[in-house]
């Protein structure tokens, strides 16, 4: 059973957004995915050969984010830039198979060609001028010029894939130049170095944004002078932003690891992303798991996918509900201490009651905080709630809560007595109570929210209706 191996091969030139990542994710889920019994593996490919643009901040952020949403690889990182004696290699190879010549057309020749071609309504394209030809006298060589190599593109037939996502896709020979795979000073040029990574690292599947269907034709057409058989292609359709343009950085994409900062779920985000340009029928909520058994490349989309924060949310707060309280308080914990808190053994607890009305982890966090930091008490919002009446049964809360055992049970019956005694509804009591602990008029259950503090708070924030009281 032959072994799928697929790539992630991003460009580390800005801040790997969400768009990019899906091409890491579809990649991985193939590799990873039983719908291949012979297991699969997933290389991560850095593309640094643009010198100019590529930064190690940009790696940086590529492999927190990969990390961070688990889309582990087996092998790599690989970086083009240490692989060039590699792709030298391969060229002198196929130089001496015949499929190289060195053109001189310089970069002057080369503009004039094309406005001459444009002003005639013609496809701008290299006019073959150094190509070798049986029986044809090539130009002499002019002195001191570093000619760049070409690759000697077939002249006629076609260049055809079945793309996965696209169907079969058909390129005329004729529609192709001859590429420069190697510039003056011998650097491979960037569809050589893919191919030769891609038949070195054996891969079998090339998963990527649609951005590249212009290069398949041409990275093909290498492969078969190289005598090697091109893997099967899978070209995704773009990612669009919330105003329908293509999602980029320039547009205000946020990089990966922001969402991370942002209290955004792993396995939330995989499964918003899975479905970006994926189904398995009508599933929204699905599980990594889910996710893996289910992946293959037959369903993938045709059309652009539109990125939808509000949506995004929706997904991450359905991840949230279904999480173990434990696991939550484990990724609210950090947030916590960061600001200076150290929760106590409440704080799965505190997850527990409160994850149904977050979205984000930062939420939940912003709710356990409450429970341990001095919440702040807006008079304006407290006082009109603070009738005699409302006063006293506070107090004889307070006195309550002071004895009884600190259990929900025993809270409630508390609560229960407090309210009979002094003639008032529960929510007369309750709204000023939340407020006094939580700083907040809405909450889940009193009593339920009451035993999560110690009594000692609860006393400590019910006494402080002292500064506003009679
Ligand atoms: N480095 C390319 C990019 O970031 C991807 C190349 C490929 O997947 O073949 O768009």
């Amino acid at each position: 059973m032959s072994r799928v191996r697929t790539r992630f091969a991003p460009s580390p030139t800005g801040f790997i957004h969400l768009g990019n990542i899906r091409s890491a994710l579809y990649p991985w889920a193939f590799a990873r995915s039983k719908s291949h019994p012979g297991g699969g593996d997933f290389i991560l490919r850095i593309e640094d050969t643009d010198l100019e643009r590529s930064s190690q901040a940009a790696v940086d952020v590529i492999l927190e984010g990969m990390a961070w949403l688990g889309l582990d690889h087996d092998e790599g990182p690989f970086f083009q830039m240490q692989r060039m004696d590699r792709y030298r290699e391969v060229l002198a190879q196929l130089q001496a198979l015949g499929h190289v010549y060195p053109c001189y057309t310089s970069m002057a020749e080369l503009d004039a060609l094309r406005e001459h071609q444009m002003a005639h309504k013609q496809k701008p394209r290299y006019d073959g001028k150094w190509r070798p030809e049986p029986g044809k006298t090539l130009p002499p060589i002019p002195v001191g010029v570093q000619p760049v190599l070409r690759f000697l593109n077939p002249l006629d037939g076609v260049v055809a894939w079945d793309d996965k996502v696209k169907g079969r896709i058909e390129i005329s020979n004729t529609e192709l130049d001859d590429l420069v795979i190697a510039r003056p000073d011998g650097t491979p040029t960037y569809n050589f170095c893919v191919v030769v990574d891609d038949i070195d690292m054996a891969i079998t599947h090339v998963i990527r944004g649609d951005d590249h269907v212009n290069n398949t034709p041409r990275q093909i057409n290498i492969f078969h002078a190289l005598g090697k058989k091109p893997p099967v292609y899978a070209h995704l359709p773009t990612v669009l932003n919330e105003s329908g343009e293509k999602m980029s950085k320039r547009n205000g994409a946020k990089p990966v690891t922001q969402y991370r900062d942002e209290g955004y779920l792993p396995d939330a985000m995989v499964n918003y992303l899975a479905r970006l340009g994926w189904s398995h029928g009508d599933d929204e909520i699905f599980s990594r798991e889910q996710f893996l058994d289910w992946f293959n490349l037959d369903h993938l989309g045709k059309s652009a996918a539109q990125f939808d924060e509000a949506k995004l949310r929706w997904v991450n707060a359905q991840h949230l509900k279904i999480m173990p309280a434990q696991q939550l308080a484990d990724l609210v914990r950090p947030r916590l201490t960061q600001r200076g808190i150290t929760p106590d053994e409440q704080l799965a607890a505190i997850c527990a009651l409160f994850k149904d009305r977050c979205d984000t982890t930062v939420a939940l966090a912003n709710w356990a905080a409450v429970f341990y930091d001095p919440v702040s008490l807006d008079p304006e919002v407290l006082t009109p709630w603070l009738s005699p009446a409302v006063q006293q049964a506070i107090w004889a809360l307070h006195q309550s809560l002071s004895n009884c055992e600190w259990s929900q049970a025993h809270v409630s019956s508390a609560i229960k007595q407090v309210l009979a005694q002094a003639g008032i509804k529960m929510q007369q009591l309750a709204t000023p109570v939340r407020l006094l602990l939580c700083g907040q008029a809405q909450t889940p259950s009193l009593d339920a929210v009451m035993v999560l503090f110690t009594r000692e708070r609860v006393l400590q924030r019910l006494h402080q209706i002292h500064n506003f009281g009679l």
